[in-house]
């Protein structure tokens, strides 16, 4: 089989280690005459499971005792609610920063719970930039900050955590999650779907700073929406085959040299991308320079039209999933953890002769 170059946004290209031991241990896991999917979440085997892929999370942030990891279901989109369902009190207001599609998602959820303050908003400018810290106007009192840490669709990032002077941050990590490493102290809450970075579409990681959960809401609060109701237990059938590919995952992350060489990683592969796009003026940047995302590129073409063929040609030479998000059009070229090195060399190669023939 030759695996195409997969620039998806996600569900996303996996490393192909982590496919292939998945592979090997499909049908049998572990000379137990059955397959992890047939387990019980009880069983011993789906503990130890479990108990690495937390360990894993907590050394590779460096998260310390100070925080809870959860492996939850809904995705990222429940977070949405959940969040502010645990630590928005009806009298009270949070601050959400306002750089895009899913931002705009988290702020409409958060409505329903309280008050919400936008501190910064880059809607008008069609969400092409991050603010600076200077550019933040917070509430004077709020519960948290929200930020969502990479924009998957328009394609910016903050360079680094927003100043909030002590409030803690609640983020959005989706499409930035262990991609480098983070100043874990300034968060309250970090959430993240598994699909871009970290295994298959299914589970959504949760980490919330134990000190909060303290202070977390109860009454009126659904059981399975407490974030305490899934702290230190395992509280009803989690996704477990998907827990497992995490596991792997973050396993693979740990060999390769954990955070800061990811880190490094993303920024030769994204300089090296956005090196070809700012050329000349046949490819164009979507959003600004500064705030241009490592994980999601997005840029134009001269017209729909090439963008089309661009597309089209793309494809035929396996280089797929390019495609703008719907509501922004271009182009749009994925490259997470797993993205190899070659497959960016590849759409570098196939954009610079798409030039040569059409510009
Ligand atoms: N936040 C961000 C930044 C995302 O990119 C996505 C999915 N593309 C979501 C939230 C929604 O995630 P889910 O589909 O897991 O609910």
């Amino acid at each position: 089989m030759k695996r195409v170059h997969n620039f998806s946004a996600g569900p996303a290209t996996l490393p192909l280690e982590v496919l292939e031991k998945a592979q090997k241990e499909l049908v049998e896991y572990k000379g137990k005459g059955q397959s992890l999917m047939e387990m019980s979440h009880r069983s011993a085997e789906y503990t130890e499971i479990d108990q690495q892929a937390k360990a894993r999370l907590s050394s590779l942030l460096g998260l310390g005792d100070d925080f809870e990891v959860m492996f939850l279901q809904g995705g990222a989109s429940s977070q949405f609610m959940m969040a502010p369902y645990n630590f928005l009190r009806e009298n009270e207001t949070a601050d959400y920063i306002d750089t895009g599609r899913w931002s705009d998602k988290a702020i409409t959820e958060a409505k329903k719970f309280g008050y919400v303050h936008v501190p910064y908003s880059s809607s008008e400018g069609n969400y092409d930039r991050v603010p600076k810290n200077g550019e933040l106007k917070f509430s004077s009192n709020p519960v948290y900050v929200h930020f969502t840490s990479n924009n998957t669709v328009a394609g910016t990032q903050f360079p680094t955590e927003p100043e909030t002077n002590g409030v803690p941050l609640v983020c959005d990590a989706s499409s930035d999650f262990l991609s480098r490493p983070i100043d874990v102290d300034k968060y309250g809450i970090i959430y993240a779907g598994a699909q871009k970075n970290v295994g298959p579409a299914g589970v959504t990681i949760v980490i919330v700073r134990k000190d909060l959960l303290e202070k977390a809401k109860t009454e009126g609060v659904p059981t399975i929406l407490r974030y305490k109701t899934h702290t230190g237990k395992i509280f009803n059938t989690p996704p477990t085959f998907n827990v497992y590919m995490v596991n792997l995952v973050l396993d693979w992350i740990e060999q390769k040299g954990g955070l800061s060489y990811f880190e490094s990683f993303s920024q030769k592969k994204a300089s090296l991308l956005y090196g070809e796009i700012d050329k000349d003026d046949f490819y164009r940047g979507a959003v600004e320079k500064e705030s241009r995302s490592l994980m999601n590129a997005t840029y134009r073409l001269p017209s729909e039209e090439l963008e089309q063929k661009f597309l089209s040609e793309a494809a035929e030479n396996g280089l797929v999933a390019l495609k703008g998000h719907r509501s922004v059009g271009g182009i749009r070229a994925s490259m997470y953890n797993a993205m190899p090195m070659e497959s960016v060399e590849a759409l570098v190669s196939f954009m610079q002769e798409f030039r040569d023939k059409n510009g």
